[in-house]
């Protein structure tokens, strides 16, 4: 039995039937919900542990759903939507989706996702870790140390927030809007070319092969992901 319970947000009965088949089939326990009303009840009664949710309902809009649940929680929220342009991605992602499948979406893609949510939950339990590990890369904290595979590497201040904001929030896509509000407090057009350049130099450190970047993926006019290894 998985221990998280999931809140389907979903008013196509056909798509609620098929998650929920999908999830009692894996053995998470789910709960389901037609309507944005009915979805704000379920998450303010019971806060489940995973929400995956569809942007359009009947009655509200779900990136409205996110925005008001960031207000009080950082619950993974999945997107699961048939709306496919970038624009609406972002405003999902900037909303604080933790990431976001199209529809049709394929059940194993449905199940991957979910198992990268609860590896995060489990990782961000109780006190965080001293130290970060993903792959060959490490960030020991408390002495404010970078080291890949084993190798002390020297980052500037600004890399190191850089890439400490990644590994916080390892697996999901920041957009530059996201990553340059953090990093710098606002998000000019003159920052996105700037993260790029950051970006471009902590890939030269940090990848074992910078021409195939694994730690890195950029999503072309959204953002950027740090891939657990
Ligand atoms: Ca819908």
């Amino acid at each position: 039995m998985n221990d998280l319970t999931i809140l389907v947000v979903e008013d196509d009965a056909s798509v609620r039937n098929l998650m929920a088949m999908t999830l009692r089939a894996h053995q998470y326990r789910y709960r389901t919900a037609a309507s944005g009303e009915g979805a704000m009840r379920e998450l303010t009664a019971r806060a489940p542990d995973v929400v995956l949710l569809d942007l359009g309902l009947p009655d509200m809009d779900g990136v409205d759903i996110i925005k008001s649940v960031r207000a009080w929680s950082e619950l993974p929220i999945i997107v699961i939507s048939a709306r496919s342009e970038d624009s609406d991605k972002i405003a999902a992602l900037d909303a604080g989706a933790d990431d976001y499948l199209t529809k049709p979406f394929s059940v194993d893609e449905l199940l991957a996702r979910l198992r990268v949510v609860q590896r995060r939950l489990a990782r961000s339990a109780p006190d965080s870790e001293p130290v970060f590990v993903n792959g060959a890369l490490e960030i020991d904290y408390r002495a404010a140390e970078v080291r890949v595979a084993g190798q002390t590497v020297a980052l500037t201040p600004n890399e190191y927030k850089l890439l400490c904001l990644f590994a916080k929030n390892a697996g999901k896509v920041l957009t530059h809007t996201y990553i340059t509000d953090k990093l710098w407090g606002n998000s000019l057009e003159s920052d996105v070319a700037t993260l790029r350049v950051f970006m471009a130099s902590l890939r030269r450190k940090l990848e074992t092969a910078p021409a195939q970047p694994k730690l890195f993926q950029t999503h072309v006019g959204i953002g950027y992901r740090m891939n657990k290894l």
